[in-house]
């Protein structure tokens, strides 16, 4: 191009206003993206639409500014129309950006092409505002200037729009703010580069008029068009302003709020006198702890503790004593418990206690009783002697299945533990609504069985297999109740067992038994008695003491009685019946595991336990005579005891052909129907002495017990001559 160009210069204030407008318009932009997030949809795109008006307006008014600062010897005007033509892309690149900053789910590919939309809409902007200048002859245009320009506004968005968003990602601190406007600062400083460089890529020959200088002109339309951009802009300002306040109000409103709610959730769920947890509260630890993480939820138990008249205690004594008292009760249900177990008040006079990893039914009996233990203790309350006594039903997780079940578990045992008369615990069990009735009933007569003398020890004789000596008696426990008659041990034993009543009719039978046994004595008769110990006995911790203690009351050396453990109680808790095994061995007293083959004996746990004896079930003697099976059961178990050291007890010898078989077989002793029933002892003593059977000295005992006389024993009688009838 060979001609003489016009020459050009620059005005600095219409620069400086286009500068500071544009960057005041960034500034307010991120404002904007702001409020486009705080707000819902509708609300955000409001400000979209809203800031994009205003801050395009800006964006174009900047625009014109910088043309404006262009000086020519000439007289200049604009075209109106072209001028306000450019406002439409400057309004579409301002919305372009808010909403790209908005989107921060927008893919890599969008920004991009979004950065090259809102660079050429820029330069667009300059271009149409520049051709509203029009000159005589036509202005030129320099393209690789312009390229240029173009590639300044570029290199000016990217990084902008990279910075801009990600400082727009951080809190609002003023740090941060200060941050922002050095960033803003440079972009819009670059883009005005760019722009200020297309503007300066125009080519104006020297004779050149410019035929619209009657339209837009004068030095008062620089400063117009930076009022008519701040204004909208500072509306705008105050609006985000005024919007930012109305959230964080809103907010705070809401946290505060939330704390209340917290604050009434808390106070909903606690007990106010105890400052237990109450029902509710209980409840949603508990479907939290269920609904946790279930590896750390083995087995979860529920207690619940109902006070047995505690009603009448409140309206006797009022409320406030009530509550002293409960707040006791608690502290001492507190200090039987682990750390992680969780205690509530779940009404006047209920507790509900949640355990989590007691090891097994026999723990959760233990704790039970020690929690009825604990409540039933005396306590001094506002200087008034207070014993009271509680109903505890249990339930179990996963028996019962869920948070519900294990609710209404609770309270279905609970009642019936309350319907038997209180003071005792029961376990959930399923159907316990139908048969829990006849059941509670049994209970209940059950508990007064020993005071009203309706229980009596039968005894059933045990031979020596190959001449048909007495070896021993079974102690069996009969109940004479007054309109049922006489209830069999398999109804009533597993009925004391639920209801906690198995240690006190076991430790009766024990006394019975060592009675029994020095009162034969002294008659001068020796007799070895086997009494049935219970799987619940089995975990009873003083179950050593009860039995140190009736050997010691009735003066009977400790190898005259007999433990006979079911093999499936014995081994349902493999440590316990080595402990209690271990530990009655010591003592002297011996061991025998019964119903032996109904259970799943492992031979290494059988090796281990110090039994003496061992009496195979009366199932296998049945089918003795008819099924070589059978034959071939019984021998390998003959074969196997005696070479671990235990003698044979075969239970339930009805026939002369089974006891033929049995002693054919080695089996040591025969019990059965054959012999004998078991019988009440007077009964037993004229069978004696109708059979002229002789009974064994001492010293014979021994000798088929392999006990040592005066070895472990608590007390040791002088031998006396085998006796006969
Ligand atoms: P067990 O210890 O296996 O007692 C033997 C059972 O077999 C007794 O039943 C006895 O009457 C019965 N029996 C004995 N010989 C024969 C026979 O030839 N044919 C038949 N068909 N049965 C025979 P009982 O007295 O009804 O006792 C049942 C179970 O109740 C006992 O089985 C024992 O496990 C339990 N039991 C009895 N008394 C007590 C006790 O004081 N404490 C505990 N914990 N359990 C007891
Ligand atoms: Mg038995
Ligand atoms: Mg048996």
């Amino acid at each position: 191009m060979s001609q003489i160009e016009m020459a050009t210069s620059y005005q600095i204030w219409p620069l400086l206003a286009a500068w500071v407008v544009s960057i005041y318009a960034l500034y307010l932009q991120g404002l904007v993206v702001r409020r486009v997030r705080a707000n819902e949809r509708d609300a955000g795109f409001a400000w979209i639409l809203g800031g994009s008006l205003c801050l395009g307006t800006g964006l174009w008014a900047e625009s014109i500014l910088g043309l404006l600062a262009l000086q020519l010897p000439i007289p200049v005007g604009y075209v109106r129309g072209v001028l306000l033509a450019s406002w439409l892309p400057a309004v579409a690149i301002t919305a372009c950006v808010t909403w790209m900053q908005t989107d921060v789910g927008l893919s890599r590919r969008m920004r991009v092409a979004g950065v090259l939309v809102v660079s050429a809409g820029l330069c667009l902007v300059t271009v149409i505002n520049v051709s509203a200048m029009v000159m005589q002859p036509q202005a030129q245009w320099h393209m690789k200037m312009a390229l240029g320009a173009a590639m300044v506004v570029l290199l000016a968005c990217a990084p902008g729009s990279v910075l801009i968003r990600h400082m727009l990602q951080k809190p609002p601190t003023p740090s941060n703010k200060v941050k922002t406007l050095g960033v803003l600062a440079l972009m819009a400083t670059f883009v005005r580069l760019g722009q200020m460089m297309l503007i300066g890529a125009v080519s104006i020959s020297a004779g050149a008029v410019c035929i619209s200088a009657d339209q837009l002109t004068g030095d008062s339309l620089a400063l117009m068009l930076t009022v008519a951009a701040l204004m909208p802009m500072l509306l705008l300002h105050l609006g985000t302003i005024q919007d930012g306040r109305a959230h964080s109000k809103h907010a705070q409103l809401q946290d505060s709020l939330n704390q209340a709610q917290a604050a009434l959730q808390d106070a909903n769920q606690h007990d106010v006198a105890t400052g237990l947890l109450n029902r509710l509260g209980f409840e949603r630890t508990l479907r939290q702890t269920l609904h946790g993480d279930c590896s750390t939820v083995q087995q979860l138990t529920v207690f619940r503790l109902n006070l047995d008249g505690f009603k009448s205690l409140i309206e006797t004594y009022g409320y406030d004593l009530g509550d002293t008292t409960v707040r006791f009760l608690a502290s001492r249900i507190h200090g039987l418990v682990r750390d992680g177990d969780v205690l509530s008040r779940s009404d006047t006079d209920e507790y509900l206690l949640m355990c989590n990893g007691l090891s097994d039914e026999h723990a959760v009996a233990q704790l039970a009783q020690r929690l009825g233990d604990a409540i039933h203790e005396p306590c001094l309350i506002q200087d008034q002697d207070i014993t009271l006594s509680c109903s505890i039903g249990i339930a179990c997780y996963p028996v019962s299945t869920n948070a519900d079940q294990l609710l209404s578990h609770s309270q279905d045992a609970m009642l019936t533990a309350r319907k038997a008369g209180g003071a005792v615990y029961c376990f959930y069990e399923r159907g316990m609504d139908r048969r829990g009735a006849e059941q509670v009933d049994m209970q209940r007569d059950l508990r007064h069985a020993i005071e009203r003398n309706e229980l009596e020890v039968y005894f059933q004789p045990k031979l020596r297999a190959h001449d048909k000596a007495l070896a021993g008696v079974e102690a069996l426990l009969r109940w004479t109740h007054p309109e049922r008659g006489m209830v069999s041990p398999v109804q009533f034993i597993p009925v004391a067992e639920r209801f906690g009543l198995i240690g006190e009719l076991g430790l009766w039978v024990l006394n019975e038994a060592c009675r029994y046994i020095r009162l034969w004595h002294d008659a001068g008769l020796n007799i070895p008695v086997a009494v049935n110990l219970s799987a619940h006995q089995l975990r009873q911790p003083d179950l050593e003491l009860r039995v140190r203690d009736a050997l010691k009351r009735h003066r009977v050396p400790a190898r005259m009685l007999i433990m006979e453990i079911t093999e499936s109680a014995a081994m349902d808790d493999i440590e316990s019946s080595l402990r209690v095994f271990d530990m009655l061995d010591a003592i002297g007293v011996r061991l025998s595991i019964d119903d032996f083959g109904t259970g799943y004996s492992s031979l290494s746990y059988l090796r281990r336990l110090p039994a003496r004896q061992l009496k195979i079930d009366r199932s296998f003697v049945r089918d003795l005579e008819t099924s070589l099976d059978a034959q071939a059961i019984v021998e390998a178990v003959v074969r196997l005891s005696h070479a671990l050291g235990l003698q044979v007890v075969a239970e339930g010898v009805e026939t002369q052909g089974q006891a033929e078989i049995l002693a054919r077989l080695a089996c040591d002793e025969l019990q059965g129907f054959l012999f004998a029933k078991p019988m009440p002892e007077p009964a037993l003593l004229a069978w004696l002495v109708q059979r002229g059977t002789a009974v064994l000295s001492p010293h014979q005992v021994a000798l088929v017990t392999h006990v040592v006389p005066g070895e472990d024993t608590l007390f040791e009688w002088p031998e006396m001559e085998a006796s006969g009838s």
